[in-house]
């Protein structure tokens, strides 16, 4: 008997309707004679009414309160699931992420994983059950419930596929897979059959919401082979595997675009030794990942520092760096976040010279000024602002012709 870990995503789960067309999705795949893990998020926006709920009593509230709170979002869904489906004459069992062994770290609303340890899941399988497991939280070693950070239940969902064994981690959401760019902005964006992890990898870090980045990173460490499809067709979604071949394809996947991007641009920065340091270690303390870091060539031993975090940091990362900027000398700290970031993205690409110099082109010729680059082994990043983002994804979708299915 094979097992599959499913999980089911918000919006698949909305309401009660939802939920009982969930279950016979579920049953469906018992019945084809396999043993079931589910993995739910939170009903519709709950998690979102759950955090207003708790802004309106207090503007910051603290942060253990806070994710006990947003962790009765995924324990609603998981009870009434299993209800939906003993209602269809099935054993099913629903546990907490800490009833389920997931160990987490104690950094709130974004713990990491640990360890797990699922003897109450296998247990409850040898009982014949589907088991339902709350995404998206566990607890720490101190016993107090942490939560993984938003999107979090594909986390919980591959971590369990891969400590259990899974044959695949199906992961149901409202859209059909995932695509060249995001259909909304680009009519043509096609969807794609398969993707490699990297890629994948490299397309949700940069934007295209589909799946939490640390699921993708969790799915290529243990080989996990991850299908996203939607839960209200039975159209075959995408698959994320490894071993993807490589050269006889378009190597431009996808273009993903975020608009969750703001800069921070230390000016006139004495160019000395731990000067970097002294700047990015308390970020890092303060939990706020960086993105883009940029240090200009210095001219006279004075230099500029510009470095990129999620909008919803910036305050934090200015409130940080001022200070810093003051005693290290630098002549002040500016912020802008009105920008957005666009990427290509492609395994192969660094091989073949040409899909730098056609991405900066195609921008050109839109008229849109690039104020960043960055570059990894399989994506090209420009930061260009937020109002001209929209014309970028299209333009680049159609320069590397990614409407077309290049087999
Ligand atoms: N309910 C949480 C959120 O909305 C986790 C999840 O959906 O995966 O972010
Ligand atoms: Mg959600």
């Amino acid at each position: 008997m094979a097992l599959i870990v499913q999980k089911y995503g918000g919006s698949s789960v909305a309401d009660a309707e939802k939920i009982k067309s969930v279950a016979r999705r579920i049953v469906e795949t018992k019945e084809g004679g396999n043993e079931v893990v589910v993995v739910v998020s939170a009903m519709g926006d709950t998690t979102d009414e759950l955090i207003q709920l708790a802004r309106q009593v207090n503007p910051k509230p603290q942060e253990r309160e806070l994710d006990v709170l947003l962790s009765t979002g995924e324990i609603v869904s998981s009870t009434i699931l299993a209800m939906a489906l003993h209602n269809l004459g099935y054993k099913a069992v629903s546990l907490s992420g800490a009833q389920a062994g997931i160990e987490t770290d104690a950094i709130y609303s974004k713990a990491r994983i640990l360890r797990l340890e699922p003897k109450r899941v296998i247990e409850e399988l040898e009982k014949g059950n589907i088991v339902i497991v709350a995404g998206f939280q566990g607890i720490t070693k101190g016993m107090d419930i942490t939560t993984l950070g938003r999107g979090g239940s594909d986390t919980t969902a591959v971590a369990l596929a891969a400590t259990l064994k899974a044959q695949i981690c199906q992961i149901y959401t409202d859209v059909e897979g995932v695509f060249t760019a995001d259909p909304r902005l680009v009519p043509e964006a096609r969807k794609l059959k398969e993707i490699g992890y990297e890629e994948m990898l490299e397309l949700a870090t940069l934007g295209a919401k589909v799946m939490h980045s640390r699921a993708v990173e969790l799915g290529e460490v243990y080989n996990m082979p991850i299908l996203v499809a939607s839960s209200f067709s039975d159209k075959s979604g995408t698959i994320i595997h490894g071993g993807i071949m490589m050269e006889v394809r378009n190597k431009v996947r996808g273009i993903a675009h975020d608009l969750n991007v703001a800069k921070v641009t230390v000016v006139g920065v004495p160019d000395q030794p731990g000067i970097a340091s002294a700047i990015f270690e308390p970020l890092v303390k303060a939990n706020i990942s960086v993105d883009t870091i940029v240090q200009n060539a210095s001219i006279n031993n004075i230099t500029d520092l510009t470095f990129t975090v999620a909008r919803g940091d910036l305050d934090n990362a200015m409130s940080l760096v001022q200070p810093i900027a003051k005693s290290i000398g630098a002549r002040k700290c500016v912020s802008d976040s009105t920008l957005a970031k666009v990427s290509i993205i492609g395994t192969g690409m660094q091989n073949t010279p040409g899909y730098a110099a056609n991405m900066f082109r195609t921008l050109y010729e839109q008229g849109i000024n690039i104020q960043l680059i960055t570059t990894s082994e399989i994506r090209i990043t420009c930061i260009v602002g937020e109002d001209r983002v929209e014309d970028a994804v299209k333009a680049l979708h159609k320069a590397f012709e990614l409407e077309r299915d290049v087999i």
